[in-house]
């Protein structure tokens, strides 16, 4: 226990204090029913007698008190099959249940804390030791003459990446000690002279826990050269001239931490202790939760957090998670979504029921941290990159046109309940064809690409941008105003006609035009597009290369 952080523990004891607080008050009520049973009983109050029980089996052990869960258990199969089969009880029966009563209310007092405490703690300790990498964007560059690789660095620079030059490997070594980069990139005809840093390399590599990634750049294009920088340790070689798109392209992909917006799970489960618990557990793995315990209430969360995967209680009053399922899946947006069932339910046929239904999996409550964990991140996974092959376009990985319609939509819901503002702002490609016409269409789809990978680092993470169609991308921009967003699009704009693209011996640069258009000032999606279109054709016209915001 000593390791786990003081929060993390004493949200844990909270959890369990809240769950043995109601524990007496919810064995009471059960006893009550029974006691009341020769003055009150018919099929409601079974019912309800039934379902009480059964949320005691399927939560006693997951808080410590698994005595409690198999008393529960044992009790809540003699209610199904009074309530199945209009059994009635023998007067012997009666006794055991009598008996069994008492004997849960003993087990109140008798929890097992030490096995709960263990579960979950041997989770939170392995989870703190592998904290997720923040993402780096640092470069290193080193070259004899810095002045001439200044331009390089701007170019990498225009990518979202911090480059920082060396002009020695002795100062590269130094600032190591200071900042570890997300890589390094080393023109080799440095000082020292060709392929001196072999050791200089090694011996950092040494030190650092992970290797660094390192990109050579040379003049060279022999099979002698490319050698030596693999045994150096260089994980990438470019020949001058630097084709910037390609060394972006390679340093995207040697920087790229596992880092990913964190799984969204919506937990529909009636018992809020339990819920709580899961929502804690899942929270643990940084996963986002949202719970919801009235199964009717489902709807508006649902829309609004956008999960990736439902962690579904069975057994719920007013409406089983099995019907709850159905009804979900008859929205389109959720055909797909995956839904992990909880239950205590241990008759297969229902158990094939509900997979039937579309569910992807059945979880035995209690269930263990790591095992819900493992469950639901691996599903959650797999839903997300099935999900990206519908919504996103595959030459840029921007939401696709209709998906960014869709999101328009639900931005612009969120804004007016939230009484924020937002700007829809469109951007064209400047004389496309042309380039097109002149360098052929590969360097065209590659001028296409290098805007959306500038658009997508240089933006928030919490705008939205879509590719609209050919040459043209969509933004959204929540919670910003109309001249905030002309300050972000034209900072970009000037970014981007600062890239010089590479065609074949040729260099040249590439321009865009961009309308924009404001929520509340436009209120609703047609009317923000169409306003953001005429704004885009105002730039066109007022000679391109530049940010028009509608109505200004
Ligand atoms: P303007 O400044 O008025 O926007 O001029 P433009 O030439 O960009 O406008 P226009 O809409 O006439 O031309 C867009 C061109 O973009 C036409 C089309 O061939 C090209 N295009 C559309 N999609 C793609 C694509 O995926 N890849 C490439 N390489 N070209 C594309
Ligand atoms: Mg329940
Ligand atoms: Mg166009
Ligand atoms: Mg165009």
């Amino acid at each position: 226990m000593a390791n786990v952080p003081d929060n993390i523990q004493e949200q844990l004891i909270l959890l369990r204090q809240a769950y043995t607080s109601q524990l007496l008050g919810k064995v009471g009520q059960i006893e009550q029913i029974w006691a009341q049973r020769h003055d009150q009983w018919d099929d409601r109050i079974l019912a309800t007698f039934h379902r009480m029980t059964h949320s005691l089996a399927g939560s006693g052990a997951t808080f410590g008190f698994s005595v409690l869960s198999d008393r529960a258990y044992t009790l809540e199969r003699f209610l199904r099959s009074m309530r199945d089969n209009g059994h009635t009880l023998t007067t012997e029966e009666e006794d055991q249940i009598s008996t069994l009563l008492v004997l849960l209310q003993q087990a109140t007092t008798q929890p097992d804390l030490e096995m709960a405490m263990s579960q979950l703690d041997h989770h939170i300790l392995a989870s703190a030791s592998s904290q997720p990498q923040k993402e780096n964007r640092l470069i290193y560059l080193v070259k004899d003459d810095l002045h001439l690789a200044k331009d390089l660095i701007q170019q990498i620079s225009y990518f979202g990446y911090t480059v920082h030059g060396f002009e020695t490997l002795a100062e590269l070594r130094n600032a190591i000690h200071q900042a570890v980069p997300a890589a390094i990139i080393i023109d080799i005809v440095a000082s020292e002279g060709a392929f001196a840093g072999t050791d200089v390399i090694t011996s950092i590599q040494q030190d650092q826990p992970a290797s660094i990634p390192i990109i050579f750049i040379s003049v060279r294009s022999d099979l002698i050269a490319r050698l030596q920088a693999v045994q150096a340790g260089g994980h990438a070689y470019f020949t001058k001239p630097v084709e910037i798109s390609a060394l972006i392209d390679r340093l995207d992909q040697l920087t790229v931490y596992p880092t990913h917006d964190p799984y969204r799970i919506m937990i529909i489960e009636d018992e809020a202790t339990l819920a709580d618990y899961y929502a804690f557990t899942l929270q643990q793995a940084e996963m986002v939760t949202v719970v919801v315990t009235d199964p009717l209430l489902v709807m508006q969360p649902l829309i609004e957090f956008r999960p990736d995967l439902i962690l579904m209680d069975v057994y719920m009053p007013r409406c089983s998670g099995l019907d709850l399922a159905t009804v979900i899946r008859q929205w389109e947006a959720y055909v797909s979504i995956p839904i992990v069932f909880l239950s205590t339910e241990t008759n297969r046929d229902k158990q094939l029921n509900a997979m039937s239904l579309g569910g992807d999996d059945f979880l035995m409550k209690p269930i263990h941290p790591d095992h819900l964990i493992k469950s639901v991140e691996s599903r959650a996974r797999r839903s997300r990159i099935l999900r990206s092959f519908m919504v996103k376009d595959s030459l840029t990985g921007l939401l696709n046109h209709t998906k960014t319609k869709e999101q328009l939509s639900i931005e612009l819901l969120r804004s007016q309940r939230q009484r924020t503002n937002l700007v829809f702002a469109m951007i064209d490609i400047d004389r496309f064809k042309s380039i097109n016409d002149t360098y052929g269409h590969q360097v065209g789809d590659r001028v296409i690409k290098s805007l959306a990978r500038m658009l997508s680092q240089r933006l928030r993470k919490t705008d939205c941008i879509g590719r609209y169609g050919g040459e043209e991308f969509a933004v959204i921009l929540p919670a910003t105003d109309g001249p905030t967003a002309v300050r972000v699009l034209d900072e970009l704009r000037a970014g981007f006609a600062q890239i010089r693209h590479q065609a074949s011996n040729q260099e040249f640069s590439v321009t865009f035009s961009c309308g924009l258009a404001a929520y509340p000032s436009h209120s609703d999606v047609t009317s923000l597009s169409d306003a953001a279109d005429r704004a885009l054709y105002a730039a066109k016209s007022l000679g391109r290369n530049q940010v028009v915001l509608a109505g200004s």
